[in-house]
């Protein structure tokens, strides 16, 4: 029996139900829905006019419904009146294919067919800047080498606890917080779980951060590259296949750590990874972090080329502990459900294919790369990224052609509206499209 969420609304105290779901930009849309209505709502879903967000349909388009998933409910910490719940588009009866939660339940059902789970942390970093997007909250954050730095940490303390207090009330067992790399930068880490736990909650972590960020009079953004001298924001996961209580990465025999089943979903991670970019980093503003000159710290902590290593942070996967590896690659405003769902699609094609990654390397890439001519490279902007998402046999065939088709077109729509006035050029200044587009990402 699913929960009944009126009679939880009656025992909690819940006044209103946030019903939401992400479009194909990573949008949060919500409707309000007072307790009185849940009931309906829980059946039948939420009404949305599907054209009016990032989603590939027509004025014409029969009403979009969000059906509320009730195990993703989440009581706001700071707002308990507030119930938030992530939602599955439907219309006409069926799902929608081309929604990114649709499309991560795709794929974790595949995964389930081979009696495997996914799953995975992910590290959102973020900025405090000030209202107008132009500077960092902080004005005295100025050190050359501000990772880690205490004092502009417990300058933002009553944020940062509070943020912390909240994850610790839901449950998710939030174990540290940190200064970045970049003046202004944090990073907040909460234990890892299925990968749709985890993306739901890579959702409402962003809603939560920027919301709490208001309360104190700041602004949070996920933005990849807010400003050009800093490091960027990534969103690294960590990622390990499990079966049961079993972690089928895990083998403490290799040298590394890991399976053979953890090679080939890393062989097919690596084999994928150019036309993921459309995914992992699916912004104008993301290739500034990704092939980006040394920012002001030394280093972008970002990578540029394919390839794996042991514990070593130059390359775009290590492999830090036994039984798990780190994707490097994924930015701020990568979309949490297609985050998850781009890992699994290029995993399942690993272990279909029994995909060797090579082996790994244990060079310093971010001065070695001269050495390794032949490693594939990331793509350099989103227009490359885009075509090699349309080129790629085995994402079409993981998302079905009409999804990826859909995805494109959202995607060319806004590079075309940005080209109208822009010349993407990472060594100049980030332009005011990209913050008026991706500030609030
Ligand atoms: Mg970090």
């Amino acid at each position: 029996m699913p929960k009944n969420l009126s009679k939880i609304a009656k025992t909690k105290k819940i006044k209103y139900f946030l019903i939401s779901f992400v479009d194909l930009f990573g949008v949060l849309r919500s409707k309000l829905v007072p307790a009185q209505a849940i009931s309906e709502m829980q059946k039948d879903g939420a009404g949305f006019a599907g054209f009016a967000t990032w989603l590939d349909m027509t004025p014409a388009d029969s009403d979009m419904f969000g059906v509320p998933d009730p195990d993703s409910l989440i009581q706001l910490p700071w707002n308990k009146e507030i119930g938030w719940l992530a939602s599955d588009l439907y219309m006409d009866g069926k799902p929608v294919k081309a929604s990114p939660r649709i499309m991560l339940k795709e794929q974790i059902k595949k995964l389930s067919q081979k009696k495997l789970q996914m799953k995975s942390g992910v590290e959102c970093e973020y900025f405090l800047i000030s209202e107008d997007g132009h500077s960092l909250a902080d004005k005295r954050d100025i050190q050359s080498k501000p990772c880690y730095d205490q004092s502009a940490l417990m300058r933002r303390y009553d944020l940062i606890k509070e943020i912390c207090d909240c994850m610790l009330e839901m449950g998710w067992k939030p174990y540290q917080n940190d200064h970045e790399d970049a003046n202004g930068q944090f990073e907040m880490n909460w234990d890892y779980s299925d990968s749709l736990i985890t993306a739901d909650r890579h959702v409402f972590f962003k809603f939560m951060v920027k919301s709490l960020a208001e309360k104190h009079g700041l602004r949070a953004t996920f933005m990849p590259k807010p400003f050009s001298n800093l490091t960027g924001n990534g969103c690294h996961a960590h990622v390990s296949v499990w079966n049961g209580k079993i972690n089928k990465f895990l083998d403490n025999k290799d040298q590394l750590g890991l399976s053979k089943l953890a090679y080939n979903f890393l062989g097919g991670i690596m084999n994928n990874t150019q036309a993921l970019s459309a995914f992992f980093n699916p912004t104008i503003n993301s290739y500034r972090r990704i092939n980006a000159p040394p920012t002001k710290s030394g280093a972008t902590w970002s990578p540029s080329s394919i390839s794996y290593t042991g514990n070593n942070r130059t390359h775009m996967i290590r492999i830090p502990d036994k039984g798990r590896f780190e994707l490097r690659l994924m930015d701020g405003s990568a979309n949490p459900y297609l985050l998850q769902a781009g890992i699994i699609a290029a995993g399942l094609e690993g272990i279909n294919k029994k995909l060797n990654p090579g082996k790994p390397l244990h060079c310093n890439m971010y001065e070695d790369y001269k050495k390794y001519p032949k490693l594939k490279k990331l793509p350099n902007d989103i227009n490359q990224a885009i075509s090699m998402l349309q080129n790629s046999k085995a994402l079409l065939k993981a998302f079905g052609t009409d999804v990826i088709k859909s995805y494109i077109k959202l995607k060319n729509s806004e590079i075309k509206n940005f080209k109208a006035r822009n010349v993407f050029n990472k060594r100049k200044p980030v332009s005011q499209w990209e913050k008026d587009n991706t500030l609030d990402c």
